[in-house]
Order: structure tokens, then C-alpha cells, then sequence
């Protein structure tokens, strides 16, 4: 983190401001509208600044700046043309402890303003740290478009409820958060955002009246797929339920990118299950979630992948559903088909392959346990999770039931990630291409006529 966020109050706070250009009058209307109080010290002012003096909602000092301009001041920005004035202003202030801006030069900014999108008393603030300020606007835009305008008269209407929602739910501040999702996720804030805000009111009091802390502190289980490992590929209701959490458990199959978009105050148990390092086993990790949802936790087990494809999920659900705690099931991308569309590698084909099998290759005692015969139709594609360490014993029993041992395969590591590879051999190749290229999980194996597409049909930079 380059610059730690924060919002200021400023209102009634004495703000120096140097310099009575353009770019001068845009710092002071937003130092204005945070209720500064200001002073703009310069020779001349524009038209604009000029306007606000005549409202009397600035002082002007009519020469250069000096050092004692800066008496009192809690905040100053230079905004001259001038570069030895600005460095001028930005070393009295440091030497002072006062907030400084230069405009337009991070190495003199003890502050930096945000790009903002208002919706006051909503406000968001965007910074690239002063590396790519166009492309902060350019995501300020997008916001802009995304939020409706309504979510401040919501931001409001949630202000004049606040103390009447402290004194229904006490202390019990896991109640209270959950009357709060509920409410600003639901109906009333629908009529809030489309302009009923009176509406709105009635609705949250009417729900406040009703609710009752037992049943909004019951906790419950989210199984969320967290997909193949980018953050791009998460579901919305993914993303949504990860901002409810009291407590998430991840495995190393779910990346830190993911990760952190977990609400920031939930606990987070990393629970392992890498194929040779159980961190907990699964029967620990199903009694986990139980307890925890009993203790009235909102729980994520976030799972890689599908959370119902080799993901043990069902197993975790039976323990829930035998303990009537509630749960929900959010499917995953599973990273066959991440792999699939990122390799270039269609599953099925008109031309290669009619049909698709996914296996594991992890073993149960000392055999693999499919059913080879099978798996040996040259129409099939066969995708193999956690089959690394078993690749040659798979291709060799493949080969051994008769599946042509030119048939293509591919390797593709870490799918969907910027580090991804894919590796393309045939049944015959496949294990010493494996060996000598050092391939590491998670990877996917997939094998079948569709793997002579790989690359051509290969995600690109467009
Ligand atoms: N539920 C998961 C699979 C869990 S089994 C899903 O639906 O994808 C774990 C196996 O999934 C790994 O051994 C690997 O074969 C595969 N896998 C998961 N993420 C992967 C990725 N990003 N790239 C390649 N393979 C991956």
C-alpha cells in the first residue's frame, strides 16, 4: 500500500490554498464543498475564484505567498505555475506538520486527492497512487455508470435509522449487521433507489418493528465455488456472499487474489488439502463448519473450482443438513472448462469429440479406480484432476485398453492465472514431457482429438 486512505473532515477547518488559476479554482470548489474554510493566497484570481470571493466564501491575499501564510492552517495546496513557489509551500509545510498537495507532482504530496465518484454521504474515492491518473478515471467513470445516484438518499435514509436500529439490537453487533445487509440489500432499498425514499422509511421501520435479533443472529453455511483461481471468473452471487461472512475457510486451491476480496473483517482458516499434505482432514472440516455455524456465524467454505466436482463438497452438505444448519450451494467455474477455454481446447467438437468424461486420477490405495474400457472411444475427451503424479500409469493403462497412443494430450497448469501452461504431447509423450518440463499442481489433463485445437483456439490479448 503506497498511500494509506482516508476521508478528512474538514468543515470549519482553515485551508490554505496558493496559487488563482484554473487549476487553483477546481481544488478550491471541492475544498468548499467539504466545508473548508479557505484562503487563497496569490497575486491575481480567475473569473471563477474571483465569483467566490465576491460570495464571500473565500479570503484572498492580493500578493505572493510567504511562509506565514501558512499559520493555522491544517491543510495547504500549491497549485501555481510556479515550480520553486510550490516547492516552496511543500517544504514550510513539511518542516510544519501541515497536509501538503502540490498539484500535478506526487514527489511533493504528503496528500494525494482521489478521483471521486459523490453520492454524498456515499463517497468513493479512487487513486492509482499518482501512477496512471487517467486510468483512475476511467474506473471512476465505470462506477459512475454502475451506481445509481439513488444509493445517496439510501446512504441517508440508513443515517436517520441508525441510532433507532443500536437501541433494538444492543450489543449484539452480528444482529445488527445482518438487519443492515438484509435491509439495504432488499425490497426497501429497491424503492429507496428507485426514488420512494419516504417509502423506503416506512418499509425499514415496519422491518425494524419485526425483526428479532434470535433469528437474525442464526448462522449459516455458504459452499461457494471460487472458480479456477482468477478473480475474474467469480459468480456475482460468489462475490456477494464473500462480502457476508463472519469466518472463511479456503484451501490452496483458492488464490490470494480471491482471497482478499473476502470481507475484510472475516476471520480466515486456511483448512490446506494439498493430495500429499492434509492441513485438516475433511471429517475436522465438516465439524468445523457445523460448530462454527451453531456458534450463529455466517460461514464461506470457499472451494476451487466447482464446490461439487472432486470438491468433497457433498460430503460437507450431508454433515450440515444432518445438523439443520442452513446452507446454500454456489457453483464454481470448474477448471476443466477454465482450462478448457483459456487452453484453446473446446471439451467437445463436432469434428474430435462428442462426448467428455471428467476422472480423477487420485488413487485409493495402490490403484487408480476407473473404468478403462470405458475410456477408450476415440470420441471422448477425458479430463483427469489431480492426475499429475499418476500421468504415465494413466497414459500406460489408456494405451494398454486400447486407446491409441497417438491420441494428443495436454497439460495445462495453473489454468486461467497469468502463469498458466499448456503442454501438448500424446498419450505416448505425455509422461516425459511431464518430467522434463517440471510441471507443478494444480494442473489438468486432457486428452482426446480436441487437444490438436490447442492454441489455435487460444485466448488472446485483443
Ligand atoms: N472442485 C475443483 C477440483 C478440485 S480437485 C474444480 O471444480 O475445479 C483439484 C484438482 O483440480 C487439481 O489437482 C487440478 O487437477 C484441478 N485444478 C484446480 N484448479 C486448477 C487450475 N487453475 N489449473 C489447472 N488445474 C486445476
Amino acid at each position: 500500500m503506497d498511500y494509506f486512505p482516508l476521508f478528512l473532515d474538514l468543515r470549519a477547518q482553515p485551508c490554505l490554498l496558493v496559487g488563482g488559476g484554473e487549476v487553483a479554482l477546481r481544488k478550491a470548489q471541492l475544498l468548499l464543498a467539504a466545508g473548508g474554510h479557505l484562503t487563497v493566497v496569490a497575486p491575481a484570481l480567475c473569473e471563477g475564484l474571483a465569483a467566490l470571493r465576491e460570495q464571500n466564501r473565500l479570503v484572498h491575499r492580493a500578493r505572493r505567498w510567504q511562509p506565514d501564510d501558512l499559520q493555522g492552517m491544517r491543510l495547504a495546496i500549491a497549485a501555481t505555475d510556479d515550480t520553486a513557489i510550490n516547492a516552496d509551500v511543500h517544504h514550510h509545510c513539511e518542516a510544519a506538520g501541515i497536509l501538503v498537495n502540490v498539484v500535478d507532482d506526487p514527489a511533493r504530496c504528503r496528500f494525494i486527492t482521489p478521483s471521486i465518484v459523490d453520492r454524498s454521504p456515499l463517497m468513493i474515492a479512487i487513486s492509482s497512487g499518482g501512477n496512471a491518473p487517467v486510468l483512475a478515471r476511467l474506473i471512476r467513470a465505470r462506477i459512475e455508470a454502475w451506481l445509481p445516484h439513488g444509493y445517496g438518499a439510501l446512504a441517508q435514509l440508513a443515517g436517520r435509522l441508525r441510532d433507532r436500529v443500536k437501541a433494538r439490537f444492543g450489543h449484539d453487533d452480528r444482529a445488527r449487521r445482518r438487519f443492515w445487509e438484509q435491509a439495504l440489500d432488499g425490497p426497501a432499498a429497491e424503492r429507496a433507489l428507485a426514488g420512494d425514499v419516504a417509502g423506503a422509511e416506512a418499509a425499514l421501520n415496519a422491518t425494524l418493528a419485526d425483526s428479532d435479533a434470535d433469528t437474525l443472529a442464526r448462522g449459516a453455511v455458504y459452499l461457494v465455488g471460487a472458480g479456477p483461481g482468477n478473480p475474474d471468473l467469480l459468480t456475482f452471487r460468489a462475490l456477494r456472499l464473500m462480502q457476508r461472512a463472519d469466518v472463511v475457510l479456503y484451501d490452496n486451491l483458492v488464490s490470494p487474489e480471491i482471497v482478499d476480496l473476502v470481507r475484510r473483517d472475516a476471520e480466515r482458516l486456511y483448512v490446506g488439502k494439498k493430495a500429499s499434505n492434509h492441513a485438516l482432514p475433511q471429517e475436522d472440516i465438516n465439524q468445523l463448519l457445523v460448530r462454527l455455524a451453531r456458534e450463529g456465524k455466517t460461514v464461506l467454505r470457499l472451494k476451487g473450482g466447482d464446490p461439487f466436482i472432486f470438491g468433497r463438497g457433498g460430503e460437507e452438505i450431508e454433515e450440515l443438513a444432518a445438523a439443520g444448519i442452513e446452507f446454500q450451494v454456489v457453483p464454481g467455474i470448474t477448471s476443466a472448462a477454465g482450462a478448457s477455454c483459456y487452453a484453446g481446447i473446446p471439451l467437445t467438437h463436432r469434428d474430435y469429440a462428442q462426448s467428455v468424461t471428467f476422472v480423477t486420477g487420485h488413487r485409493r490405495g495402490e490403484e487408480i479406480e476407473l473404468d478403462w474400457p470405458r475410456l477408450t472411444s476415440a470420441s471422448e475427451t477425458i479430463v483427469v484432476y489431480m492426475g499429475v503424479a499418476q500421468a504415465p500409469r494413466i497414459c500406460a493403462q489408456l494405451i494398454a485398453h486400447g486407446r491409441a497412443a497417438d491420441t494428443p494430450a495436454a497439460i495445462v497448469e495453473k489454468a486461467t492465472l497469468p502463469q498458466q501452461r499448456t503442454l501438448v504431447g500424446t498419450l505416448a509423450t505425455l509422461p516425459e514431457l511431464l518430467a522434463s518440463s517440471g510441471v507443478k499442481p494444480p494442473a489438468l489433463i486432457i486428452i482426446g482429438d480436441v487437444v490438436r485445437l490447442a492454441g489455435k483456439l487460444g485466448w488472446r490479448h485483443c
